[in-house]
């Protein structure tokens, strides 16, 4: 096979700041072994998250230049509707400064206690907007999607079942709306296909409960429909996005991913009193409709983004060079979860570490060596973001322990891949000698971001 090399070539660059292991020791340790307190200068290659961390275009940054700061009716707003407008069609688009911005006024109008939103796996910011209104979330991920190691095609899917039975369990009167997160960050960066979400659609149609998606990574899932689900192999990714949105009643969308954008977001919608509420909310917390938390250059940057990463080329070599970390693990069995995904790695620290418990946090421990040994910063996913305690103030696992590698879009060259990937398998050949963690300081909400951590 032919390299498919990086469809960009790079005219501004950022220096990487190196450091040596025993550096390292300290680094982590006056972090409390949370890589969230860990300072960017201190990373060699940093895979804390794919969001915000693009490298923009240069027509991006003359969008930049191009930006109306107009505070009613700029140019730009009218730019970035026309493009979400052309590839959803949905009637009211809302900007916002980021994903979350869009959950929290969405969820504060449609939550309250007693209320239930069903989705495949709600990312962590989802879940925890979900639940500061009061509501529950209730995630329906197919049985395929619970397999670290099983090569399915679709393993992002929303069990189709267990929606029609969990409508019919908590009552359509109780449930405000389903929402699909495409592709499945929690999840695996895993894909849901076209024929999933047209059914999903279906019984919302069927029961009248409003259908959304989080759409995040909306462009890489429509490549993985494109390569892997039969009659898209010939559309393009403009045409197959329509298609998918065409579904939905809704959508929420954070621009620092699938829009190269270092900040924004959007809400969407096709209900003219619900778009009304989610307005009158944005004025008062994010801004006025045309700009809502953000200035006219960000969405210059954004309808740009958004278009750009529609490119077939760029998607190809997107998804490949995430694939290129797994053939490399592969040579030496490295656990992570296969097939890849759209925008990450994810380790499996179950059976990477399998003599640690849940509750002495394999995932964080993994994270700690991965910078220890090379400078890399990925972060946990499994029960230090998304453990409880029960009554007894045991620990409830997450039903995975994973670390996520994100790769920021354009942002590092194969050799850095390259680099990652030796890391890894360094750690993984000492992997009988890492030890857990215990946390000795944490909040009671997203406690991932700022739990301190001792080693055991
Ligand atoms: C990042 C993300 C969000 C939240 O977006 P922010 O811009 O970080 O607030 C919501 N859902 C998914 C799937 C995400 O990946």
């Amino acid at each position: 096979m032919q390299t498919i090399i990086e469809p960009f070539k790079i005219k501004s660059v950022e220096p990487i700041h190196f450091t040596t292991k025993d550096q390292r020791v300290n680094i982590l340790r006056d972090a409390f072994y949370n890589p969230f307190l860990i300072k960017a200068k201190d990373v060699i290659i940093d895979l804390l998250t794919d969001s915000g961390t693009s490298a923009m275009s240069s027509e991006q940054w003359a969008g930049i230049m191009r930006g109306d700061e107009s505070y009613a009716g700029s140019n730009s707003f009218f730019r970035f509707e026309e493009t979400v407008s052309s590839i959803t069609h949905m009637k009211y688009i809302i900007p916002t400064h980021q994903g979350r911005a869009s959950e929290k006024i969405l969820f504060s109008i449609t939550g309250g206690k007693g209320k239930y939103f069903i989705s495949n796996t709600l990312f962590d910011t989802t879940r925890a907007n979900i639940e500061f209104a009061g509501a529950e979330g209730i995630d329906l991920l197919c049985e395929e999607g619970k397999q670290p190691s099983l090569i399915s095609p679709f393993k992002g899917n929303i069990d189709l079942i267990a929606l029609e039975k969990t409508i019919q369990e908590k009552g359509v009167e109780n449930i405000p709306l389903v929402i699909i997160t495409v592709t499945n960050n929690s999840g695996g960066g895993q894909p849901v296909s076209m024929a999933n979400i047209k059914a999903a659609s279906l019984i919302c149609k069927k029961y009248s409960i409003p259908f959304f998606i989080d759409a995040c990574r909306f462009a890489e899932n429509c490549y993985f429909i494109k390569q892997r689900e039969k009659g898209f192999e010939n559309k393009t990714i403009f045409e197959i996005a329509q298609e998918l949105f065409s579904y939905a009643d809704g959508c929420t969308m954070s621009a620092k991913k699938d829009a190269f954008a270092n900040i924004g977001g959007f809400l969407a919608m096709n209900d003219e009193a619900l778009a009304m509420k989610c307005r009158n909310l944005l004025i008062i917390t994010e801004g006025f409709p045309t700009y809502g938390g953000l200035a006219g250059r960000d969405l210059e940057a954004i309808a740009i983004g958004l278009k750009e990463v529609m490119e077939e080329d760029y998607l190809k070599y997107r998804i490949r060079s995430i694939e290129y970390i797994g053939d490399k693990l592969d040579t030496v069995g490295v656990p992570y979860i296969k097939p890849t995904g759209g925008h990450a790695v994810y380790l499996d620290a179950k059976a990477f570490l399998p003599h640690i418990p849940a509750n002495e946090y394999p995932g964080q421990a993994l994270c700690g060596e991965l910078f220890l040994e090379g400078g890399v910063r990925g972060v946990e996913i499994g029960t230090v973001m998304f453990g409880k305690y029960d009554a007894d103030g045991k620990t409830i696992s997450a039903p995975m322990e994973l670390v996520r590698l994100a790769i920021p879009r354009r942002v590092y060259t194969q050799s850095h891949i390259d680099y990652v990937a030796e890391v890894i398998i360094k750690v993984f050949k000492r992997r009988e000698t890492i030890k857990g963690y215990k946390i000795v300081y944490e909040t009671p909400l997203l406690r991932h971001f700022t739990a301190r951590f001792e080693q055991l």
